[in-house]
């Protein structure tokens, strides 16, 4: 790379992961496609400050997004975190991952819808843009503008929304719609499967079920 070559955009993929599962792999895999990504970051929340406490722990959460990018040299999974032990909150990941990868490589945050509309409640929500570009998620045929929202998300649509060819054009500030074919998995409905003895076969990765069989989780 060169001094003046930005670097090609890298995605960042944060969530509980409690575990992780099709849903969530689809849309890092539909994104690094859909956006030219180089690859894509998936980041498990330490203590997730928006929610109840998970059902597994952080090295558990983190072993199983390990063995479900295992085969895919394209996703990483980043264990800072999990290993930071404290409040995870998204802008302190990325202030920290610009001190590491420098101020011009393209970063891209990637939201589900779900996570999007919550957005406003995220502590220094505005400051995101200053550090990353933020893609989301949107069902096929739906237009963020149908998603009814909330003026603040409203007017970030209007002064943000760009193409996917603005990521490699600048290093964040940018807020661009992806189109992903919706999966209904949820990790919750993993949980209660699996406490109720469910089969979990085709919801996630056969290494993160033999894990959670092996380790007990969610009974
Ligand atoms: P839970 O059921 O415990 O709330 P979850 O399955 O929604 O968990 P999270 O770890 O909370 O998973 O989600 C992380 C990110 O993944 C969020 O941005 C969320 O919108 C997205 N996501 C979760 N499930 C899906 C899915 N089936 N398809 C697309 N995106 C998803």
């Amino acid at each position: 790379m060169s001094q003046t070559d930005p670097g090609t955009p890298l995605g960042l993929f944060g969530g509980t992961f409690d575990p992780i599962h099709y849903g969530h792999l689809r849309l890092a895999e539909t994104a690094r496609e859909a956006l030219g990504l180089d690859q894509v970051r998936l980041i498990p929340a330490g203590q997730p400050p928006h929610r109840a406490t998970p059902g597994a722990s952080g090295e558990a959460r983190l072993a199983m997004a390990r063995l479900a990018v295992a085969d895919n040299p394209l996703l990483e999974v980043d264990p800072a975190e999990v290993d930071a032990r404290q409040a995870s909150f998204t802008i302190l990941t990325l202030e920290r991952l610009r001190r590491e990868l420098g101020p011009t490589r393209p970063l891209v945050l990637l939201l589900g819808m779900d996570a999007f509309l919550g957005l406003p409640t995220w502590r220094r929500w505005t400051e995101l843009f200053d550090y990353a570009h933020i893609a989301v998620a949107n069902r096929p045929g739906y237009h963020l503008d149908d998603a009814h929202l909330p003026p603040a998300l409203q007017a970030l649509c209007s002064a943000r929304r760009a193409e996917p060819a603005t990521l490699v054009t600048s290093a964040c500030g940018a807020l661009v719609p992806f189109v992903m074919t919706p999966l209904a998995i949820s990790a919750t409905d993993i949980r209660g499967r699996q406490a109720a003895g469910l089969s979990l076969r085709y919801l996630l990765p056969p290494a993160v079920i033999d894990y959670i069989s092996l380790h007990q989780l969610y009974l």
